[in-house]
């Protein structure tokens, strides 16, 4: 799959990893947003102080771990990583805080998944910087308070509606991640070419930005499976052309839609004439999960105005049917 993050794959992760910039002024696009980081670590900086607590939230691979390692490298302090599945147990979290230095940031990613006990430990972690742990059990059982390093939580997720309000609240800043312009992908394909020593056309580049859904990873990811393309058939520079040839091989469509995209709207038009439907009816009918529906496919076809969601479930829209030359039924969006 072009589309899904392959995060077992420790190659593929180890390059991920060098393709990102270190710096706020290297970080292309999300203007707010970086505007207003800088103003955060200069604040935090003037005083001496950490940074607020950070909650950023999108749709995945538009940024948010490579965020927070350059807020970590502005401010001079550490960044762990880590993601909710890791988090199982509550001695995990209570692990990673006592090891902490004072400024460091920790990384959180999936946040909405964190299990209730692991969440509840950190509520007084991120309020006061202490850690609240049970010593021995029943009537004899006390609450030891151990206090913590100054530190700064940035929170990941998908799904900002699905985190419960004490945790959002104890968010200073709260922010999200948009989909990135064309001219902003393309100039992430350029960087990305450099780096990786390959020489692409500025429409070579525009064309993979065309197919990548607004979103980093994807133009990177694309821009490599390209890069093969172009070797294996002896071109020493990607051009449109080129770039389109290639990108049709992978069924990436001029949209960016794969086939999984294509899927599902062709389902939703014609098993469920167009629709509404609910997200586990389509799930089941196209034996994709219902997770990867919502959190990988959706938000780009909604951005795009191929999908609508009404409150009785999802819907096809006319735009969509023209793509995919798919005729008949209703609009049943409007
Ligand atoms: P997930 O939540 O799924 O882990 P993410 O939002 O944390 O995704 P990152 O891992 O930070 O996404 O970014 C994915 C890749 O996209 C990185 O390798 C990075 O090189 C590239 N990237 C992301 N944002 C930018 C940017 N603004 N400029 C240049 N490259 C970027």
């Amino acid at each position: 799959e072009i589309l899904q993050a392959d995060i077992t794959n420790p190659e593929e992760k180890i390059q991920e990893e060098s393709l990102r910039p270190s710096s706020l002024k290297e970080y292309i696009g999300q203007k707010d947003l970086k505007g207003v980081l800088d103003i955060a670590i200069q604040a935090a900086k003037v005083r001496q102080e950490s940074l607020d607590h950070l909650l950023l939230y999108g749709p995945p691979g538009l940024g948010k771990t490579t965020m927070s390692l350059i807020l970590a490298s502005e401010m001079g302090v550490n960044c762990k990583i880590t993601a909710a599945p890791a988090l199982e147990r509550p001695r995990d979290i209570v692990g990673i805080l006592m090891a902490l230095q004072p400024g460091d940031i920790l990384f959180i990613d999936e946040i909405h998944r964190l299990p209730r006990m692991t969440e509840e430990i950190l509520y007084p972690a991120m309020e006061d910087f202490r850690l609240d742990i049970t010593v021995g059990k029943g009537n004899t059982a006390k609450i030891r308070s151990i206090p913590l390093p100054k530190f700064t939580l940035v929170g990941a997720t998908t799904k900002v509606g699905s985190l419960t309000s004490p945790l959002r609240d104890r968010f200073g800043l709260v922010q999200k991640l948009r989909f990135y312009e064309v001219d902003e992908l393309t100039l992430i394909v350029q960087r990305t070419a450099d780096i990786l020593q390959t020489v692409v056309t500025e429409e070579g580049a525009a064309e993979i930005a065309r197919r990548s859904r607004g979103t980093p990873r994807i133009a990177n990811r694309l821009l490599k499976r390209v890069r093969d393309y172009a070797q294996v058939k002896a071109h020493t520079e990607i051009d449109g052309a080129i770039a389109s040839a290639a990108m049709e091989i992978y069924n990436v469509d001029p949209l960016g839609l794969d086939w999984v995209d294509r899927l599902l709207l062709t389902t939703m038009a014609e098993q469920f004439n167009g629709g509404p439907v609910g997200l586990e009816a389509l799930a089941a009918s196209t034996g994709e999960d219902s997770h990867t529906i919502e959190e990988v496919y959706e938000p780009y076809l909604l951005q795009i105005g191929y999908l609508h969601r009404t409150p009785r479930g999802r819907v096809v829209t006319a735009a969509a049917r023209k793509h995919l030359g798919l005729k008949g039924g209703n609009d049943n969006s409007e």
